[in-house]
């Protein structure tokens, strides 16, 4: 019951005026009429009811307007303030039998604000000499100041009663209230007047004809309310997509950064940008291109509405995703199923995309205390789309987390040469280039764990990014079979050992990482090619490579093709713990993947 109160407490208070108002006045109602007097009041009864049921929407949304307001006000008129009072309390019984499933609260709050307002206007016409029956023009100004107090009553009572619900800006809601509606207000007003007028000169026939144009209207303003909604709504869509819009996206990131600074709740943005759309255009022409940014917009659409966030067109082939109450890296693991879901969904022509699947890039940023105005967290996002851009496409990255500068810087020009090499993956096998990229950024972490010194972590991280630089060698057909590999195949591709060992033999430079490339696929157990060293024979950093190397492998997405969850490749590792791998070397890698490390490692995926 308490909590009812509290949460209803405006209503109470409206309920209690506006009851205390209805017995005050209601005290004053006479029943001496005369038949023809009964006959019009039970006419404008009947009125009142089939107003009600054309009742018509006005903004604010929710809140409904009637013509009935207009009965009463020429009953008021006519009749006195407890007359109307009574018609009001008769049609209002009506109203709530019929329509029971709306709470009898509402129902009483209803009535009570429209008590409040009959009851002003009644006090204002008598104080200003207004005469009950007739409508002479020298009592034109009671007339006029009643209707300013009816009609200054129901906004009020309105702005105040949605103020208390949502706790919106009072003066922006009246006055909103005030620019779209006052037509509306004034139309009831006159035609209260002109009610009058037809019902003093004319009787029943004169409210029969004003009844027809009340119905008339109201059907119109019913249409104009219903015209009104659909130009909202497109102001705010973009038409392509169905998503959002830019300038809603940007009025929306206003208030959720206003409110996580408020709150101290978090917020992440998501940049999101298709991977080399501009080719998919180039192939199929624009028309397509539009039909694949619908489907893109209606999966971005499904997921906002299942995680609850708000998903908008930037621009062109550019998105957002908004996400209260994700931090940021919730917001990967989401961005991240995402994008798996997208790799999966089929579409035509996608086949000469480079990942040959439908894929995007994305950057997210995080709301921290430091962010003072909206555009430094869409910069943020898109400083890390540009990141996962340069990384190969089809990948999502946290702002800040690529590597440090001052790590990187030490060896910068070595990883440039040789991702000048890589590079030549793009074209032959983009998953050879990423995964290179991905082992290089364990390798960065890992040397730190390991602690070694400056020449051993430089080989040990630049050995990582070449590794796997013999497959350049190895036919393109073969590299992008899809299935399974014949015998002779096989052996083609173990072949990138030795070829890429002599690759890296022809360039001074590169010589001394030449163990990395030749013997990241010998196996701990000595069974593994191309010679079968054992143990200690293999040098310890190539047996982490290995381990690296498998678990990148093993968690790798492709297009169209289950991947192992970074739980199941873990446990694949400790199977063949002491078989494949070294122990110890897997056991410390694990405990870096877990975060147990003290280093947060860079890739987390999750299915959807
Ligand atoms: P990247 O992977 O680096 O993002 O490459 P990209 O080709 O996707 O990026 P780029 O920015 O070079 O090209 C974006 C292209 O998107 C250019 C433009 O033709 C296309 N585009 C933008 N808006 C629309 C649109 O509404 N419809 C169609 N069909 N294409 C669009
Ligand atoms: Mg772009
Ligand atoms: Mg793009």
């Amino acid at each position: 019951m308490k909590s009812w109160i509290s949460k209803n407490m405006n209503a109470l208070l409206f309920c209690i005026l506006g009851t205390f108002l209805f017995l005050f006045n209601i005290s004053h109602l006479s029943l001496h009429y005369a038949a023809d007097q009964w006959e019009l009041l039970g006419s404008m009864f009947g009125a009142s009811l089939i107003l009600y049921f054309y009742t018509f929407q006005i903004p604010p949304e929710g809140s409904k307007q009637s013509m009935d307001s207009a009965v009463y006000l020429a009953c008021l008129f006519i009749f006195g303030t407890s007359a109307a009072l009574a018609l009001l309390l008769l049609s209002s019984l009506i109203f709530a039998a019929c329509e029971r499933k709306v709470s009898w609260w509402k129902h009483l709050t209803n009535f009570s604000i429209y008590t409040i307002m009959i009851s002003g206007a009644g006090a204002v016409f008598q104080g200003l000499g207004g005469q009950l029956g007739q409508l002479q023009n020298v009592h034109l100004p009671s007339y006029v100041g009643a209707l300013i107090v009816y009609f200054t009553l129901n906004v009020l009572c309105i702005a105040i009663y949605y103020y208390m619900i949502d706790r919106s800006d009072i003066y922006r809601m009246l006055k909103g209230l005030l620019q779209e509606s006052i037509l509306v207000y004034f139309c009831i007003l006159i035609l209260s007047l002109v009610l009058t007028i037809l019902i003093v000169n004319n009787g029943i026939t004169g409210l029969v004809l004003f009844l027809g144009i009340s119905i008339f209207l109201s059907h119109l303003f019913k249409k104009l309310f219903e015209m009104y909604l659909q130009l909202q709504e497109r102001a705010i869509r973009d038409q392509r997509t169905g998503l959002y819009n830019h300038s809603y996206f940007e009025n929306l990131l206003e208030k959720e950064i206003k409110f996580a600074r408020s709150e101290g709740a978090p917020l992440s943005l998501a940049m999101i940008d298709i991977d080399d759309f501009k080719r998919y255009n180039d192939h199929f022409g624009h028309l397509q291109g539009d039909k694949l940014l619908g489907l893109l917009g209606s999966i971005l659409k499904e997921t906002a509405a299942q995680a609850g966030i708000t998903a908008s067109r930037y621009g062109g082939e550019e998105f957002t995703l908004l996400m209260p109450g994700y931090n940021e890296h919730e917001a990967l693991l989401l961005v991240n199923a995402l994008r798996k879901k997208v790799n999966d969904t089929p579409f035509e022509g996608v086949e000469v995309l480079p990942h040959a699947c439908l894929s995007f890039s994305a950057g997210i940023s995080s709301y921290h205390i430091d962010i003072h105005d909206k555009s430094q967290l869409v910069l943020q996002a898109d400083e890390a789309l540009y990141d996962a851009k340069k990384q190969g496409k089809n990948l999502a990255y946290i702002y800040g987390s690529s590597l440090p500068m001052e790590q990187e810087l030490e060896i910068a020009q070595d990883v440039r040469d040789i991702e000048q090499l890589l590079k030549l993956f793009l074209y032959k096998d983009i998953n050879t280039f990423k995964h290179s990229k991905r082992v290089f950024r364990y390798a960065m972490d890992i040397s730190l764990l390991l602690k070694l010194d400056g020449p051993a972590r430089r080989q040990f991280v630049l050995g990582a990014l070449i590794h796997d630089i013999g497959k350049l060698e190895i036919p393109w057909e073969i590299l992008n079979k899809k299935e399974a590999l014949t015998p002779e195949e096989w052996q083609a591709v173990k072949k990138h050992v030795n070829w890429g060992k002599e690759m890296a033999m022809t360039n001074d430079k590169f010589k001394e990482l030449s163990p990395y490339i030749e013997l990241h696929h010998e196996r701990f157990d000595g069974t593994g090619y191309p010679h079968g060293y054992k143990g200690p024979e293999i040098p310890m950093l190539c047996r982490m490579l290995t381990v690296i190397d498998s678990f990148d492998a093993m968690t790798s997405e492709r297009p169209y093709q289950a991947t192992k969850s970074f739980q199941e490749a873990i446990q694949e590792l400790r199977l063949c713990s002491g078989t494949q791998f070294d122990p110890e070397l897997v056991e410390l890698f694990i405990r870096y993947i877990e975060g147990e490390s003290g280093l947060v490692p860079p890739y987390v995926t999750l299915e959807l």
